[in-house]
C-alpha cells in the first residue's frame, strides 16, 4: 500500500490511547529483594557467605517445586536456555533439529548457535505445530525443539506418540507459557527439556533471563556445568547427585551464561504471584474473543478444552485474504491507536519474521502454512490494559476489519 491510501480515522471515531509494550511495574516486594542483593555486593550467584543460600540457587528450587520438576537451572535468556538444552542432547554441528515454521527468531537462533540446521515443520489454522508433517519429517532428525509460539500447546498426547515411535527427544519452548499447562500437566513437564524466558515481554520479567527445568539427572548436570558453574555446583539446590556430576564435568565445556542474583531477587516474587497474573491476563483475553466473535471474515483460533492458558497475547486469522488487505486492516487500527501485529509481511519487522525470512535455515517452500501465516495479526496483551481497553480495542478492530471486508476485493487474487 502506498503512503496515500493509509486511511485517518475519522474525528468521532474512538481512539484507544493504551501503550502495547507497558507492563506492570516489579512489584515492591522485588525491588526491596533486589536492593538487598545490591547492598550485599554479592551478585555472582557462586559469591555466597558461609551457610548463605543465593537467590539463584532458591529461585531454582521453587520453580522446580512450582512445576513438579526434579532439577532446575536459572541462566541468562530464553535462547541461550534452549541452546544450553539442545547442547545437553548432544546435538553438534550439521546435526538437523525440527521446529516449528510458526515461531520467532530465537528459536531457529538457538539451533543455528550450535551450528545445526532447523528443519522447519508446518503451522495449521489452530496456530498450532502441524502434526501430520511432524509425522512426515520425522526420520530427518532426533530432536524437536517444540515451541508454544504465542501460547498455543497442540495436542500434546498426540505429538509425543508421533516423538516417541520415531525416537525424537522433545525439548519445549515454553517463552509464551509459563504457567500454562495440557490435561493439567504444566507447560515443560511433558517433553525432557522445558525452557522458559523471563525477558520483559513474557510472564515474568527481568529484563532478560531464563530457567530449564528437566527430570533427567545426566541432562541436567551437563546444563549445569555447560552454563558456567565451575566445578561450585554442589551450590545448588535442584541439581542431581555429585556422582551425577563425577560421570560429565571433564567432558562438559563451559559457556557462560548464568543468571545472576539480581535478577533472581527480581523474579522470585513474581514467580510467587504467576497464578494471579495468569487469571488476569485471561480474563482479559476472554474480552477480547468475546468482542471479536461473529465478525465476517474474522476467524477465532478456538482453545481447546485440554488447554488451560495464559491469555498474554490474542491472534485472529484474516484466511485468504489478500496482503494489501490485512495490510489496511493494520494501517487502520493502528491510526486509531490499536498495534496489530502481522506475520504475513514480506520482510521481518520489528520482533515478527516468519521462516523464510530466515535465510542461514533455508526450507522447502510449505503452502499449506504460507496460507495460515499470511493471515495471522498478533495483539499484545499486557497487563496494565483493563478490561475496558479490552473492550475498546475489539470495538475498534471489528469496526475496521468490517469496514475493509465489505469494501470488497479482500480475497487473494492468486486464491491461495
Ligand atoms: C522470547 C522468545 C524466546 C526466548 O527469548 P529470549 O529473548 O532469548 O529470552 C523463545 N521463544 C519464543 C517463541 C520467544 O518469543
Amino acid at each position: 500500500m502506498k503512503d496515500h491510501d493509509i486511511p485517518v480515522a475519522p474525528d468521532h471515531a474512538e481512539r484507544f490511547e493504551g501503550n502495547f509494550t507497558q507492563q506492570e511495574p516489579i512489584p515492591e516486594t522485588a525491588i526491596a529483594a533486589a536492593v538487598a542483593v545490591m547492598q550485599s555486593g554479592r551478585l555472582h550467584r557462586y559469591n555466597t557467605g558461609p551457610g548463605e543460600l543465593s537467590e539463584t540457587a532458591l529461585l531454582e528450587q521453587e520453580f522446580a517445586a512450582q512445576t513438579g520438576a526434579k532439577y532446575c537451572l536459572a541462566v541468562a535468556s530464553g535462547g541461550y536456555a534452549m541452546a544450553t538444552a539442545l547442547r545437553a542432547m548432544g546435538v553438534g554441528p550439521g546435526d538437523k533439529v525440527l521446529t516449528n515454521a510458526f515461531t520467532l527468531a530465537p528459536v531457529p537462533g538457538a539451533i543455528a548457535a550450535i551450528g545445526a540446521q532447523p528443519v522447519f515443520v508446518g503451522v495449521t489454522e489452530a496456530l498450532t505445530i502441524d502434526l501430520d508433517d511432524l509425522a512426515a519429517k520425522a526420520d530427518q532428525a532426533d530432536v524437536l525443539l517444540l515451541s508454544h509460539m504465542r501460547g498455543h500447546l497442540c495436542d500434546m498426547d498426540r505429538l509425543m506418540e508421533i516423538c516417541a515411535a520415531s525416537n525424537i527427544a522433545v525439548i519445549e519452548d515454553c517463552a509464551h507459557t509459563m504457567g500454562a499447562a495440557w490435561r493439567g500437566v504444566p507447560s515443560g513437564r511433558v517433553g525432557a527439556i522445558g525452557c522458559y524466558s523471563c525477558q520483559t515481554y513474557k510472564h515474568v520479567n527481568s529484563g532478560e533471563g531464563g530457567l530449564i527445568v528437566t527430570d533427567d539427572a545426566d541432562l541436567a548436570a551437563r546444563m549445569i556445568l555447560l552454563s558456567g558453574s565451575y566445578m561450585l555446583y554442589e551450590r545448588h539446590l535442584a541439581a542431581p547427585e555429585p556422582e551425577v556430576f563425577e560421570r560429565v564435568k571433564y567432558d562438559t565445556p563451559n559457556i557462560s551464561g548464568r543468571m545472576d542474583n539480581l535478577r533472581a531477587a527480581i523474579l522470585r516474587p513474581q514467580l510467587q504471584d504467576l497464578d494471579r497474573q495468569v487469571a488476569r491476563w485471561n480474563e482479559r483475553y476472554r474480552v477480547l474473543e468475546a468482542g471479536l466473535r461473529d465478525v465476517p471474515g474474522l476467524t477465532i483460533v478456538e482453545r481447546p478444552g485440554e488447554e488451560s492458558i495464559v491469555g498474554s497475547s490474542f491472534q485472529f486469522l484474516l484466511l485468504d485474504w489478500s496482503g494489501d488487505k490485512v495490510q489496511e486492516v493494520v494501517s487502520r487500527c493502528g491510526a486509531r491507536g490499536v498495534e496489530l501485529k502481522w506475520f504475513g509481511a514480506e520482510t521481518p519487522v520489528a520482533f515478527t519474521s516468519k521462516y523464510d525470512h530466515w535465510r542461514y535455515a533455508p526450507s522447502e517452500p510449505m503452502p499449506a502454512s504460507d496460507r495460515v501465516l499470511a493471515a495471522v495479526v498478533d495483539i499484545r496483551v499486557p497487563l496494565t490494559f483493563t478490561l475496558e481497553d479490552c473492550a475498546q480495542i475489539a470495538r475498534i478492530i471489528r469496526a475496521e476489519t468490517g469496514i475493509v471486508y465489505q469494501s470488497g476485493e479482500n480475497k487473494a487474487e492468486t486464491g491461495g
